[in-house]
């Protein structure tokens, strides 16, 4: 039987020299592995107490929402700055070159809802780390932040070292 990671195929120089993209469309564009990986990062939740999963844009939206469905849970989204229609709440973030900010609706979490964060990969942990903040404004507690794929030489999980953190698949 092939492991989820046999599905993931690693692009070298791309999208610069020097960075080995893992993509996650050659996971989805098969049947088996796209139950493995729903499945796998279902997993991570057994037994767990929580109200909401909070998705990053764009591919948690896309592995967070089945897992929603299945364990009949909300789904909210944290999205690029400009995209959301209503009122929000925003954080920017460092990127290697610049700067980006993400936001989230204020009314998709309650104050004191237990929020589970859900994204495909972890490279620096910016990314996460902004989403955590924006759920902490809102009053959340992040309880859980997973993901498939973990690039651990970037050390992204030095920066989440208050969170419950685990991942599918770890890449040194
Ligand atoms: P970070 O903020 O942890 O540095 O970067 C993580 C974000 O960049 C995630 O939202 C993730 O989707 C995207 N990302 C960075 N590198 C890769 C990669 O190699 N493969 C995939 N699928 N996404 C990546």
């Amino acid at each position: 039987m092939k492991k989820l990671e046999d599905y993931v195929v690693s692009i070298p120089d791309y999208p610069e020299p020097g960075i080995i993209f893992r993509d996650v469309t050659s996971i989805l564009q098969d049947a088996e592995g796209l139950q493995l990986a729903i499945d796998s990062l279902q997993k991570k939740l057994e037994g767990l107490d929580f109200d909401v999963i909070a998705g990053t844009e764009s591919r948690g939206f896309i592995f967070g929402m089945p897992i929603a469905y299945n364990l009949h849970k909300p789904f909210v989204l944290v999205r690029k700055k400009g995209k959301l229609p209503r009122e929000t709440v925003s954080v920017s973030y460092d990127l290697e070159y610049g700067s980006a900010e993400i936001e989230m609706h204020k009314d998709s979490i309650k104050p004191g809802q237990k929020v589970v964060l859900i994204d495909d990969l972890i490279a620096t942990g910016g990314t996460i780390e902004a989403a955590a903040k924006l759920v902490e404004q809102l009053g959340g507690e992040v309880v859980k932040i997973i993901f498939l794929m973990e690039l651990a030489g970037l050390h992204g999980r030095e920066k989440l070292s208050k969170y419950d953190v685990e991942s599918v698949i770890r890449y040194e």
